[in-house]
């Protein structure tokens, strides 16, 4: 059992902590990179689970609506969420956006998605 009062992970913790807020300012374009790669591997996850999905109703003809309708919902939400993130990086850095309802990549500047129409903001 640790002396909890003399926790030398405590002090480090602390030491950690001071630098984390130093840093952070610098980090968060290269955390904002890699939660968007995340979400887009997630993403990338949910499509090859749908496309098996749809496979496996198409060859036995048993269509499991509710896995389908499950993965899609997963979908939209992680587009939705690349979405936000991508405006706000796009929209300092003058990058790109992944259209919420087609994804389409597109420029941040546009208003108005050139794939599908969609308003993008
Ligand atoms: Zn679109």
């Amino acid at each position: 059992m640790p002396n909890m009062k003399e926790d030398p992970m405590n002090s480090l913790r602390s030491v950690f902590d001071s630098v984390a807020q130093r840093t952070a300012g610098a980090l968060e374009g290269t955390r904002g990179y890699v939660e968007r790669a995340k979400l887009r591997s997630q993403l990338n996850d949910y499509y090859r689970r749908l496309g098996k999905a749809e496979y496996e109703a198409a060859m036995n003809g048993t269509s499991s609506m509710e896995e389908i309708n499950m993965l899609m919902q997963r979908i939209t939400d992680l587009r939705q969420q690349m979405y936000a993130m991508e405006q706000n990086a796009g929209a300092q850095r003058g990058g790109t956006v992944t259209c919420p309802t087609c994804g389409k990549l597109n420029s941040a500047e546009d208003a108005f998605c050139p794939g599908c129409g969609a308003q993008l903001r």
